[in-house]
């Protein structure tokens, strides 16, 4: 065969009829159809709950491994992925923008793709990834270089790739983007950078952007290449020309509500840190210092971009609480359909899923410092002696007064998600206990370099633990129970119909956990940190379940005290994948 008859035959193979493509509905049904997991989060509204119970608490001690997956090579460190699997293959992405396509019946690798990443990139908290998107028959992923690429799902060969954003300013991006009605959705990283936080959505099939939406007020929206709107009031809640770099990084990724055809992103930190130099040091009578929207969840409408409501979690922000943390869509225990999320700052919000109205917030972590807590109005009932002071009015300029705060900047939570369980009607909350002492500088912002204006110090509060694994009842923000862990989580969570719990630790353990009680059930030792988030599903007739192992991430480069106190800890990079026998499966 000549080079043309071989690529015509070739191409027929690959569109020929039968051969597999994720559709919308598959995106849609993807909690329910457990032979599959196509969407971070197990589903779009990020509840990773899933409805298979043959894997239970009664047979979980026999949970065995299938097979492990090296990353390879010396690009180790950490290691955040979460598996996709679809039609035989699993996906993950690894640590340096890397890509590997698996097969899921024997741990045999199909294709990997290294993204060429340049000198000079910016990432803040380690070279990690978050895992891709499947659509069509494509797979998607963004890359520390601020890239969004499209892979052809069978050979790894590149469909198309697009610029989210210039990474010599300090744009980044780690997290898995999201597909909505056939638009490839993404954020941005970089908001330690002064970079200006963005949403935006790509025709799945041709890379082409759609649209684009700011997170900070005076910054235009476009939709189809002309602008669109503006994102809030010019100069309403920020000072001066301080929006231009005022941060907002979009770099969680989002949820999709389908029931409200709603997009919500969460926006980070205000740049700088130094919240004295952004107007918001002290309170003010029409909340002219709230810095909007960084520090916010921010709804979109999916068609074109345009804000629908927003909820801003730490108005006037100035401990580093991202307002990032994930949005997840449930039914409560009395039908009525509410957002919820776990913000850095430490406390549990409860939204209303139609206009994301403030329902009610708890504290998820002991001993706030920076607020009383949240008033009916939603605001937050702030300690102002918790604040760190403003520099200018120290004697030589050059150093405000320093606080202690808690939780520290990483966060009562940070980006390692939670779990809602259909079955108990709860929240599994991976927290963490931990504080700091924070101080502001003088700071003027220059591309490409860090733009805070804070120093700090993470410190331990408490002997037992800094991890604390929470099951928190969304109707009255009680604790259930608590699971302590002595090193930070930083890994997500999973709940499942059979009862169980899972997530890992730093310390290298895979743990089950009864969901009820907290008692654990299963472990096993990965040899490594896991930060990496699970995933289970149902493949001849066996449940499976999957979790990256390799420590890393933000905590040994940022933790200070809790760094030192951990930096024992083994790198690696492991994809371990276990199955329940089929003749074990009804042992009790
Ligand atoms: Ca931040």
């Amino acid at each position: 065969m000549n080079r043309f008859i071989t690529a015509v035959v070739a191409s027929l193979l690959v569109a020929g009829p039968g051969f597999a493509q994720v559709t919308e509905e598959d995106l849609a049904n993807d909690q329910t159809d457990t032979s599959q997991v196509v969407t971070n989060g197990m589903g779009r509204h990020l509840q990773r709950y899933s409805p298979l119970d043959t894997l239970n608490k009664s047979n979980v001690e026999n949970l065995v491994p299938a097979w492990a997956f090296s990353l390879g090579g010396e690009k180790q460190r950490g290691q955040e992925t979460q598996p996709l699997v679809y039609d035989g293959i699993m996906y993950i992405t690894g640590s340096y923008s890397r890509v590997y396509a698996i097969d899921v019946k024997t741990g045999k690798e199909i294709w990997q793709y290294d993204a060429r990443l340049p000198e000079g990139i910016l990432p803040c908290c380690d070279v990690i990834n978050r895992g891709g998107a499947i659509y069509g028959d494509k797979f998607f992923f963004g890359t520390l270089d601020a890239r969004i690429v499209a892979l052809d799902l069978k050979t790894g060969d590149v469909v198309w790739r697009d610029k989210i954003a210039d990474y010599k300013a300090g744009y980044s991006y780690t997290a898995a983007p999201l597909v909505v009605g056939g638009l490839v959705i993404t954020g941005n990283s970089g908001g330690e950078f002064g970079i200006v936080g963005e949403v935006q959505a790509r025709d799945a099939d041709t890379g082409e952007l759609v649209w684009t939406r700011p997170m900070i007020e005076g910054h235009m929206g476009t939709y189809k290449g002309e602008e669109s709107t503006m994102t809030g009031v010019l100069n309403a809640t920020w000072p001066g020309d301080m929006w231009k770099t005022g941060g907002g990084a979009t770099w969680l990724g989002g949820s999709y509500d389908i029931d409200t055809d709603t997009l919500v992103f969460g926006a980070g930190n205000p740049a700088p840190w130094n919240s004295h130099l952004r107007g918001a040091g002290e309170p003010k009578a029409d909340n002219s210092g709230d810095n909007l929207y960084a520090a916010s969840r921010v709804a979109i409408d999916p068609a074109n971009g345009e804000i629908k409501w927003h909820y801003q979690t730490t108005p006037r922000e100035g401990w580093d609480f991202d307002g990032v943390n994930e949005v997840v869509a449930f039914t409560d225990a009395e039908g009525n359909k509410k957002f919820a999320t776990a913000d850095r700052n430490g406390f549990f919000y409860v939204l209303n899923r139609e206009d994301g109205a403030f329902v009610d917030a708890w504290p998820f972590v002991k001993d706030i410092t920076w607020a009383e807590g949240i008033g009916d109005d939603g605001r937050p009932i702030y300690i102002e002696e918790g604040r760190p002071g403003d520099p200018s009015a120290a004697t030589d300029g050059t150093k405000g007064e320093t606080v202690f705060s808690a939780p520290s900047f990483l966060g009562g939570k940070n980006w390692q998600p939670m779990s809602f369980s259909q079955k108990t009607g709860l929240f599994y909350v991976p927290s963490n206990e931990w504080g700091m002492d924070i101080w502001n500088e003088p700071i003027t912002y220059k591309k490409g370099a860090a733009y805070l204006g804070s120093g700090f110090t993470i410190k331990p509060m408490y002997e037992d633990h800094i991890g604390s694994l929470k099951a928190i009842d969304p109707m009255t923000g009680e604790w259930k129970w608590e699971y302590k862990n002595d090193a930070p989580l930083w890994g997500g969570v999973m709940t499942t119909a059979g009862g169980l719990v899972f997530f890992g630790t730093p310390e290298g353990e895979f743990i089950a956990l009864d969901d009820e009680t907290g008692e654990k059930l299963w472990s096993f030792q990965t040899g490594s940190g896991i930060v990496g988030q699970p995933i289970t599903w149902e493949m001849d007739g066996e449940q499976y379940v999957a979790v990256m192992s390799g420590w890393g991430g933000a905590v040994p480069l940022w933790g200070g005290e809790v760094a030192a106190k951990v930096n024992y800890l083994n790198q690696g990079g492991l994809l371990w994948t276990f199955r329940l026998p089929k003749a074990l499966a009804s042992a009790e």
